[in-house]
């Protein structure tokens, strides 16, 4: 993934938190760890700050997923179970 790709990824997850058939979006980060949406979009300038740095120092994006299915995800920021976020919309 090239950074530009990366940062559009950011941006686009901002405008469009949710996937087409509502599934949440969830940032993957370059240290394998991922993001929910709202704290992408609350820390999105630090976020948008290090990718396009190449700067390790935990905020640097690399691509949005969707968690179709597997282990709960947890977001590295504020914890929450983003599958239990989906499944709060009711689907
Ligand atoms: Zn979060």
């Amino acid at each position: 993934m090239k950074t530009r790709d990366s940062i559009n990824a950011v941006k686009d997850m901002i405008r469009a938190p949710y996937a087409w058939d509502g599934y949440t979006k969830v940032m993957v980060m370059v240290d394998g760890d991922s993001m929910c949406a709202a704290c992408v979009k609350d820390n999105y300038r630090s976020i948008l700050r290090a990718t396009r740095d190449n700067d390790r120092s935990g905020w640097q994006a690399y691509a949005a997923e969707i968690p179709w299915e597997g282990a709960p995800l947890q977001c590295c920021a504020c914890a929450v179970d983003m599958r239990g976020m989906y499944a709060v919309r009711g689907f």
